[in-house]
């Protein structure tokens, strides 16, 4: 089976893991802060506070901004549903906006718009443009449109890391940037995730919400405000400081792959393909099959053929939970049909050019097959 993605673990890896479990510093240690400098040297942001998952980075950012209830927060419609959670769970509101259709990232008109039309009860306060699969999302303008309202700005790069905006790293631009390890991602620590910041105050907050709200002083332990345990543990720690050691390598194989794919993929009919945007990472390659195709019979017939493939990502308002409380959808929305119709296919560094045109070649043949037949 040619699997999506393989989390790429060695034996350095596991060399590093295993001298941290011996040394018996379990919890938060010296390799969390050896990680948190190297993250900040690696993308060129003062502050990294890393955390237990890419959603604790999302949920501390928001907390520690003071989000709550009261406040609405702009979210992508297209995104794991972590992304809008994180909002409800602080008991704000999030105002869904849809994405644009190449890029899978905010519509920047869509935002306007949303800003322009809003009526309260709760007030904007934020904007969360996600970087989908590693996707540059329209910074420049978002960041205007945000600056002119007052919102502020947590980009989720949990699928971003390495990917640059205009000679930035994606996470460094708005306020906060969140990043997730989980395995799915391109660098990985089991679980794991960190939140950036250029704002000393924010990461001091963010490192108490991280801590049970502890402050250790001359007089010892106190808890100056209430808190989560979200820390990273100092194994996973180790784990991602070896990841990061490789992963400008991984990066540029992606970059180099994803021609590959581009170039095989190119004119299957009733396939399109993502947006080949500059500063792209390439955590995740999606295409879209136009409705002509049911998706569903496409991954059985990949499957038997070896290859795995599922959905991208969601249509958050789409789902069950924010149906019921928001009512449905527009079904005239890109991130509607993105959900439906959006095939990922296998895709990490360690695959070769040659598997990736042997998925190309046999995503061509179902597609014949399956317009055939309809
Ligand atoms: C993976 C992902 C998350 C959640 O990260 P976890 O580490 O799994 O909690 C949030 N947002 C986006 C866009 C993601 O892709």
């Amino acid at each position: 089976m040619i699997r999506l993605s393989v989390p790429n673990i060695g034996d350095d890896e596991v060399m590093a893991v295993e001298r941290i479990l011996r040394s018996g510093q379990l919890v938060h240690g010296e390799e969390n802060e050896r990680f948190e400098t190297e993250l900040s040297a690696y993308l060129g942001a003062p502050e990294v506070v890393v955390v237990s998952s890419g959603t604790a980075a999302l949920h501390v950012a928001l907390a520690a901004l003071g989000i709550g209830p009261g406040d609405a927060v702009i979210v992508p419609d297209f995104t794991f549903p972590a992304t809008a959670n994180v909002v409800e769970l602080l008991g704000a509101r999030p105002v869904f906006v849809d994405v644009e259709p190449g890029t899978y990232c905010l519509s920047v008109e869509g935002v306007r718009r949303a800003i322009a039309d809003w009526s309260g009860p709760q007030s904007l306060k934020a904007l969360m443009p996600v970087h989908e699969f590693g996707a540059p999302a329209d910074m420049t303008p978002l960041m205007a449109l945000a600056a002119q309202h007052g919102l502020h700005v947590i980009e989720d790069a949990a699928c971003a890391l390495g990917a640059t905006i205009q000679g930035k790293r994606a996470g460094t631009l708005g306020v906060a940037g969140c990043f997730s390890f989980h395995p799915r991602k391109a660098l990985t620590t089991g679980e794991g995730g960190a939140v950036v910041t250029s704002d000393p105050d924010l990461a001091k907050r963010l490192r108490l919400l991280r801590n049970h709200g502890i402050e250790r002083g001359p007089m010892g332990t106190s808890f100056a405000m209430a808190g989560f345990n979200y820390r990273m543990t100092n194994f996973q720690a180790a784990l991602g400081r070896v990841q990061l050691r490789k992963f400008d390598g991984w990066l540029s194989a992606r970059r180099t792959l994803k021609d590959v794919y581009l170039e095989a993929l190119g004119d299957i009919p009733g396939f399109s393909l993502p947006a080949d945007l500059p500063g792209h990472s390439w955590q995740t390659f999606m295409g879209v099959l136009d409705a002509s195709l049911d998706r569903g019979r496409v991954i059985e017939r990949l499957k038997a053929a070896g290859i795995e493939a599922n959905l991208g990502a969601q249509s958050v308002w789409s789902q069950p939970y924010y149906r019921d409380r928001y009512g449905p959808v527009s079904e005239s929305w890109t991130s509607v049909r993105l959900f439906r119709q959006g095939l990922a296919l296998p895709f990490c560094e360690t695959m070769s050019p040659e598997q990736l045109r042997l998925v190309a070649a046999t995503l061509r043949a179902v597609a014949e097959d399956t317009l055939h037949e309809a």
